[in-house]
């Protein structure tokens, strides 16, 4: 640690112990320790060193925090304990407590404080005398960190003097299908998780004391990399801890448990140039080893030449986008289901012919499928091959249509039967390049084949920014930023599906 980092260390770790006299653990801070001690000791005192929250990341905490408000109205006529300066968590307490006791019978945002852990729970409601916590989350499924989470809370609200009848996780049931405006009790399924809470206690209240000398010990907690970075969150730390891990590092190989990756990194073998050329790797991990180790690609031109042999001209190089509202928005629809707004299409009738070029973009507002399938069965219509990149997705979409429209069933399955996956040669390792890295998303495919191309100059440059931008073009009302996105849309799709055709050309000419 330089002594700068030291200096400030020390400077935090008194005002810590001083003015954080409130509260030392949080629920958040107190899931980061069980995760990994040193991220708990970065956060307190170098919360500088965190990685950027991506827009992704943020689109995920935003959603959740809708998710929250909505299931606010299962129990409506509450009081909203939040105080007017959010950050102030004494007088989130303090109000909580005043609510209690003036008799108030359903309160959002409760705050409870004990032995300075904090916990902020999302509705507390008052029953025939009894009172029962409720935790929303926007997930499907209950995990274990949620029963950690719940287990922590149960302790604090206990400890501070309220005795609760039940602990229930309030979580989207996947199952639900809208029909007319929504059903909250239909929508929303609440698991109690008592038992399990209860059981937890012992190891809340060791994890509680374990973190608070984590807290309280001056040094930095010596802690290795390791699968916990991953587990169950992605640390937000790496950027910190992983920032010496070399370029060409073990982990980009695959075929291999990550444990014995970290062991292996651990006794020194740090980068794929260091495996011996014997070794009992599989031969998806030598492909790699052998492309890092001649930097450059390995090609099995006759693999090539089988997959073109299945593609026909004309070729349509096909791509959607999709979102996937966690409530749905229209009738027939599930909760997370892949809505397709929008679609690029370029089309090339013989190897030597130019290129044309189709595109869907759904009006906001509205249901975007039946628009969108009915022009995709136009654009679609004249024979030929229709290469898609990384099939499920598109597939699944498609499937879904012929379920909601079935008098378009067996169109879509024609245009199915129709479609190969341009993923399959480099997932196959027919072409593998050495900076595809074993990822192969077409981001990572790009600038080793076609480097001409590239989507950091776009507006938006991956799936999950084309998804939020789309959901929040139906909150927008600024004309100016409305156009303004669906540009942004329109250029990032089809240069998706330039990218195919671009990649396709390689798989050709390798195949010459
Ligand atoms: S990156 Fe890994 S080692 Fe570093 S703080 Fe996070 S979990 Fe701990």
């Amino acid at each position: 640690m330089k002594w700068i980092d030291k200096y400030k260390k020390s400077i935090f770790h008194k005002l810590i112990l001083t003015v954080l006299e409130k509260h030392i653990l949080s629920k958040s801070t107190f899931l980061r320790g069980l995760q990994c001690s040193k991220s708990l000791y970065l956060y307190k005192y170098f919360i500088q060193k965190r990685d950027a929250v991506s827009k992704e990341q943020q689109a995920v905490f935003n959603r959740g925090n809708r998710v929250g408000v909505l299931a606010q109205k299962l129990f409506p006529g509450g009081v909203d304990a939040t105080p007017a300066k959010r950050s102030n968590n004494l007088a989130a307490v303090e109000n909580t407590k005043k609510l209690i006791e003036s008799g108030v019978e359903v309160i959002y945002e409760a705050a409870f404080q004990h032995n300075q852990v904090l916990a902020i729970l999302d509705i507390l409601v008052k029953k025939e005398d009894k009172w029962y916590a409720y935790e929303v989350k926007s997930s499907t499924k209950v995990s274990p960190t949620y029963l950690m989470d719940a287990s922590l809370q149960y302790w604090v609200i206990s400890n501070s003097g309220v005795s609760l009848a039940d602990f229930s996780l309030i979580i989207i049931n996947n199952q639900y299908v809208r029909n007319g405006s929504v059903d909250l009790n239909g929508l929303f399924s609440a698991k109690s998780v008592l038992k399990e809470t209860i059981n937890n206690q012992s190891f809340i209240e060791e994890n509680i004391t374990r973190s608070k000398s984590v807290i309280d010990t001056p040094a930095e907690p010596d802690v290795k990399i390791g699968e916990h970075c991953f587990s169950p969150y992605s640390c937000d730390f790496m950027g910190t801890c992983w920032k010496s891990v070399p370029a060409n590092s073990i982990f980009e190989i695959t075929g291999v448990k990550k444990s014995e990756l970290f062991n292996l990194y651990n006794a020194g073998y740090k980068t794929a140039l260091q495996i011996p050329e014997k070794n009992e790797l599989d031969k998806n991990a030598n492909i790699h080893i052998q492309a890092i180790k001649k930097n450059e690609a390995v090609i099995d031109k006759a693999a090539i030449t089988a997959f073109l042999e299945k593609i026909k001209y004309p070729v349509f190089f096909m791509d959607f986008e999709t979102f996937m509202p966690a409530v749905p928005l229209y009738d027939k629809t599930k909760p997370y289901q892949h809505i397709p707004f929008q679609y690029s299409l370029h089309y090339k009738k013989t190897k030597t012919s130019g290129l044309e070029h189709f595109e869907f973009l759904a009006e906001q507002h509205t249901d975007p499928r039946r628009a969108f399938i009915e022009a995709l069965l136009k654009h679609t219509e004249s024979e030929g091959t229709i290469l898609v990149y990384d099939i499920l997705m598109e597939r699944n979409v498609l499937n879904g249509l012929k379920k909601d429209f079935p008098e378009y069933a067996s169109e879509i399955e024609l245009r199915i039967d129709r479609m190969v996956d341009l993923v399959q040669p480099f997932q196959s390792r027919s072409y593998y390049h050495p900076s595809m890295k074993n990822s192969f998303s077409m981001k990572n495919l790009l600038p080793a084949l076609v480097p001409e191309l590239n989507y950091s100059d776009l507006n938006i440059g991956s799936g999950s920014m084309a998804m939020i931008a789309y959901e929040n073009l139906n909150k927008e009302t600024d004309m100016f930023k409305i156009l303004e996105t669906r540009e942004s849309l329109l250029e990032y799709c089809k240069l998706d599906t330039l990218a195919m055709v671009k990649v396709f050309e390689v798989l050709e000419s390798v195949s010459k």
